[in-house]
């Protein structure tokens, strides 16, 4: 579904809301720059911004939205509760002070950021979510770098199926026994570092599809993501790039090129292992 103004389309999530397929995330960017890279994101289309307390720069993605004066149903927010925060009561009081920090009376989306098996609080985090969703703190709820057996273990013990599962994948890791399991489960596949953090802007099969159809490599990747069916959000706080990553809906890429993509999968990981990250 598009509008005829915003050429992203949307994704409906259960709890009716939609979500744009592509966003702007937020990571690494300096607190003292998230106002100003949000307010250029927004003026220039982008409706979805991926946020989370760890990133420390939630108040400028609030300030931004707040300065854009766009309707607040218009600008889609995702954030992600900590792994300090597991646990029942640490969830909930980590939500409420994201919003303080946002300056919104909801969010859209709300994530566990990283499952941490080795605290064994997923669980419990998990029902914090279901209940800050029924108190209307959020709209949607859903998960990130969780594994099946983790998905599997929330779904048996709450009932609830998460509307997202965040995780890394890119050309070079394409994740399919996951994708599998969300495919089962209903949930939509959000890839983090989706460009590979930039690692893979230089692969020569994506140079040459780049070269022959007149577009960048980034734009090439984001593609390949959007013509998947992922939910993306390309991290950038260069101006330029911004743009570029927006302007991607003037052409597609053909089966061949989705096949040679396809072709690059080499299970690599630039980020942590989600089975083992314990950081708090
Ligand atoms: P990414 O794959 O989006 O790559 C970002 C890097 O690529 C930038 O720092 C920049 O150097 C480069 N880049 C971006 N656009 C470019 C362009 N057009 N041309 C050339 N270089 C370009 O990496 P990411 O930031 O790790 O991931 C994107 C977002 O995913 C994050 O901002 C965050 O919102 C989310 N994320 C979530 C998790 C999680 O655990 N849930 C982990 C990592 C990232």
């Amino acid at each position: 579904m598009t509008s005829s103004t915003d050429p992203v389309p949307r994704i409906d999530l259960p709890g009716g809301v939609a979500i744009p397929q592509l966003g702007l995330g937020v990571w690494q960017v300096p607190k003292e720059d998230t106002e100003g890279v949000v307010a250029h994101a927004l003026e220039t289309g982008y409706r979805h911004i991926d946020t989370a307390a760890a990133y420390q720069n939630e108040r400028g993605v609030g300030a931004a939205i707040a300065a854009s004066g766009l309707p607040r149903d218009d600008v889609f927010v995702t954030t992600k509760v900590w792994n300090a925060a597991h646990g029942y009561d640490e969830a909930k009081a980590a939500a409420a002070k994201s919003l303080e920090r946002l300056g919104l009376d909801h969010v859209d989306l709300l994530l566990i950021h990283w499952p941490v098996p080795s605290r064994d609080l997923y669980v419990e985090t998990w029902r914090a979510l279901v209940d800050l969703r029924e108190e209307g703190l959020t709209t949607a709820i859903g998960v990130s770098n969780f594994q099946p057996a983790h998905l599997r273990r929330i779904i048996d013990e709450t009932g609830v199926v998460p509307a997202v599962n965040q995780v890394e994948l890119h050309p070079y890791l394409h994740q399919h026994e996951l994708r599998e399991v969300h495919a089962e489960l209903g949930i939509v596949t959000e890839p983090w570092s989706p460009l590979g953090q930039g690692e893979i802007l230089n692969d020569p099969v994506i140079v040459e599809i780049a070269e022959r159809v007149g577009r960048t490599p980034g734009q090439v990747i984001i593609r390949w993501h959007l013509q998947h069916g992922f939910v993306l959000f390309p991290k950038s706080k260069t101006p330029a790039r911004i743009d570029e990553n927006f302007d991607v809906f003037g052409f597609d890429l053909a089966d061949e090129d989705l096949q040679a993509i396809g072709g690059l999968d080499r299970g690599k990981r630039f980020g942590p292992d989600p089975d083992t990250f314990s950081l708090t």
